[in-house]
C-alpha cells in the first residue's frame, strides 16, 4: 500500500502523527509477496533389506501396497526366510553353534520406537515374530534362551527342530576339523536386515539371524541388539547391520548412522561414515565384511560395506531392485 493511500485511509493527514511504527509497517506491506513453501513430494511406500533376499521384499512389498503398515510388512517379510530351509544363516535351517545348538537372535523396532528382541532362542522357527511379542506383550525389551523360549510356548509358538538334513551334514564336516574363522562373504553370515516406510510415512525394521555359523556356544551378535544391528527413529529414518556383529556392537552402528542422518548426511554418506569409525578401530585388518543400509524419512536407500559383494533389495512403486554395494571402503 502506498504511503499516501494509507494517510488517507486511516484518517491521519499530517506526517507528523505518523509514528515510526507505521512507517514500518508501510514498508512491510511494500514488500514483494513471499513465494509459497513448496509442499514436499508425498512419500511412498518403499521395502529394502540386506542381501539379495528377493522373496522377502516382495512380501513386505506387498504389505504395503495392499495399505498395511511398516511393523507388518516387515514382519511379515523376513518371516519369509526364517522359514526358507534353502537360507543358511536365518531361522528354521541356520547353521549352529560350534556344540551343535541352533540358536536364532532377532529384534524389531516400530514408529514409536518400541522395540522387542530374543537372543539366543532355540526350537522356534520364527524369532522375529517372538520378539514383536516380546515388545508388545512383555514390559521388556530382551528375553534371552530357555526364558524365550518358555515365552514363545506360552504364546503359542510350536517347537520344531531347526536343523535340516543339509546344515547337520555340513556340521558332522565341521567337527572334522572344528576351524572357526570369518571369511569375507561365505555364507557364513547373511543377516536379514529390513527397513520399511507404509502410506502414512511411518518406518519400522526388523533384524534375524542364526549369527555366525559354528560361534562358540551362548554367542550372541548384533542382530538383536537395538541399536547396534538395528535402528528406527521415525523422525529420521532406520539403518541395520550385517556382517561380524561384534564389530557393529563395538560402534553401536545402526544408532550411529540414524544419528548421522539426524545432523544432514544422507543415508549413502551415514553408512559411509559408519563403515569408516569401524575401520578406524581395525587398522591393517581387512579380513571381515560389514554391510550397513540406510533408508531416510524421505525413502532415500543408501549402502556401504568394507568389501566388494554385499546387495540389497529395494521394493517400491518403482519395481523391483537388486543393488550390488559397488561403493566399498578403500582405506
Ligand atoms: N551380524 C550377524 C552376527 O554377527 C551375522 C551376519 O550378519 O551374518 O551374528
Amino acid at each position: 500500500m502506498q504511503r499516501r493511500k494509507f494517510l488517507k485511509k486511516s484518517g491521519l493527514t499530517t506526517a507528523g502523527l505518523m509514528s515510526a511504527s507505521v512507517l514500518a509497517s508501510c514498508k512491510t506491506e511494500n514488500k514483494p509477496e513471499k513465494a509459497a513453501t513448496p509442499t514436499p513430494p508425498a512419500i511412498k511406500p518403499i521395502a529394502i533389506c540386506t542381501w539379495n533376499f528377493m522373496n522377502a521384499t516382495a512380501k513386505a512389498w506387498e504389505v504395503l501396497n495392499k495399505g498395511g503398515n511398516s511393523l507388518d510388512a516387515v514382519e511379515q517379510g523376513v518371516m519369509i526366510e526364517e522359514a526358507d530351509v534353502t537360507n543358511e544363516t536365518v531361522g528354521k535351517g541356520g547353521r549352529p553353534d560350534r556344540d551343535g545348538n541352533v540358536t536364532l537372535d532377532a529384534c524389531i523396532m516400530d514408529k514409536d520406537g518400541n522395540c522387542g528382541s530374543v537372543v539366543y532362542l532355540q526350537n522356534i522357527v520364527h524369532p522375529i515374530s517372538v520378539a514383536r511379542k516380546v515388545m508388545e506383550e512383555t514390559p521388556h525389551i530382551i528375553l534371552a534362551g530357555k526364558g524365550a523360549e518358555q515365552f514363545a510356548y506360552e504364546q503359542g509358538f510350536k517347537k520344531e527342530d531347526l536343523f535340516t538334513e543339509s546344515t547337520r551334514k555340513q556340521y558332522e564336516e565341521w567337527k572334522k576339523t572344528s576351524k572357526y574363522e570369518t571369511t569375507i562373504n561365505i555364507e557364513n553370515h547373511d543377516t536379514i536386515g529390513m527397513l520399511a516406510i507404509d502410506e502414512k510415512g511411518d518406518i519400522a525394521g526388523a533384524c534375524t539371524t542364526s549369527g555366525m555359523a559354528y560361534k562358540v556356544a551362548g554367542r550372541v551378535g548384533d542382530s538383536p541388539i537395538i541399536g547396534a544391528g538395528l535402528y528406527v527413529d521415525n523422525e529420521v529414518g532406520g539403518a541395520t547391520a550385517t556382517g561380524v556383529g561384534e564389530e557393529v556392537i563395538r560402534t553401536v552402528g545402526s544408532f550411529l548412522i540414524v544419528e548421522l542422518m539426524r545432523q544432514g548426511k544422507s543415508p549413502q554418506e551415514a553408512c559411509e561414515e559408519g563403515v569408516k569409525r569401524i575401520m578406524k578401530k581395525n587398522e591393517g585388518r581387512k579380513d571381515f565384511q560389514i554391510g550397513f543400509l540406510a533408508i531416510n524419512k524421505q525413502g532415500e536407500t543408501g549402502g556401504y560395506c568394507v568389501h566388494p559383494g554385499f546387495t540389497y533389495r529395494e521394493y517400491s512403486e518403482k519395481g523391483h531392485e537388486n543393488r550390488q554395494v559397488e561403493s566399498f571402503y578403500k582405506g
